[in-house]
């Protein structure tokens, strides 16, 4: 099954996709996360994101587009993928349209999580992740077993630079800006199943995998 995740940053992309990839024994491909290990490691391609990550802005289109399609040539990806924070502008979705398109395989949904912007933002400011296998949980909503260790790894959880209060507020004016009309372009393809983001963890996942099976 090859779908897409979708929302506002805060939204629960993250959090769902790590148990949905799971249950149905797909790739989780998060743009984010690539960013933020080509920090890590240094790469020219991570300096500059990190840049406009900071900022809480978009990283350009021409380099977000390059490294997915690259991505998804990978053979781990022909089992199947969940795309997560990507696409976020019109033309990374029209990109993406002509991507697999050329690969010859098809999009068999996109997965909406739709939750209010006043609760986004406590959601992002009380964010912990796991730099290790990249897991997120919350300091009030989803708290780890073990105060600042990872459940499943043991990681040392850490606040991501950019979930302070100003890059949040960007990012949620950037997410209304540039990635909600992505709503209407893929209702249009038919592809969009809405879900309620605002309610507890399992039971988002309880939504999402009802109307996968629809
Ligand atoms: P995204 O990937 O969409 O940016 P995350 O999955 O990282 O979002 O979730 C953002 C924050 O909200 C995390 O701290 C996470 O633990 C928390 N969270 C996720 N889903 C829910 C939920 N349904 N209710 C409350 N908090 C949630
Ligand atoms: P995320 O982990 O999805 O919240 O993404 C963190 C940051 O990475 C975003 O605020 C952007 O700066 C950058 N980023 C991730 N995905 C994309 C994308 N598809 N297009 C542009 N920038 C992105």
């Amino acid at each position: 099954m090859n779908l897409l995740i979708m929302g506002p940053p805060g939204a629960g992309k993250g959090t769902q996709a790590e148990v949905l990839v799971k249950e149905l024994n797909i790739t989780h491909i998060s743009t984010g996360d690539m960013f933020r290990a080509a920090i890590k490691e240094g790469t020219d391609m991570g300096i500059k994101a990190k840049e406009y990550m900071d900022k809480g802005a978009l990283v350009p289109d021409e380099v977000v587009v390059g490294m997915v399609k690259d991505r998804l040539a990978k053979p781990d990806c022909a089992g199947g993928f969940l795309l997560d924070g990507f696409p976020r502008t019109v033309e990374q979705a029209e990109a993406l349209d002509t991507t697999l398109r050329e690969m010859g395989i098809k999009l068999n949904g996109v997965i909406n999580i739709a939750v209010p912007r006043e609760k986004l933002i406590a959601r992002l400011t009380g964010r912990r992740v796991c730099p290790v296998c990249g897991a997120s949980y919350h300091v009030l909503f989803n708290k780890p077993e073990v105060e600042g260790k990872c459940n499943s790894c043991g990681g040392e959880l850490y606040q991501r630079s950019d979930d302070n209060d100003e890059a949040v507020d960007t990012r949620l004016d950037v997410y209304e800006d540039q990635t909600q009309p992505l709503v209407d372009y893929y209702a249009n393809q038919g592809l969009l199943l809405n879900i309620n983001g605002d309610q507890e963890i399992k039971k988002v996942l309880e939504d999402i995998l009802a109307d996968l099976k629809k």
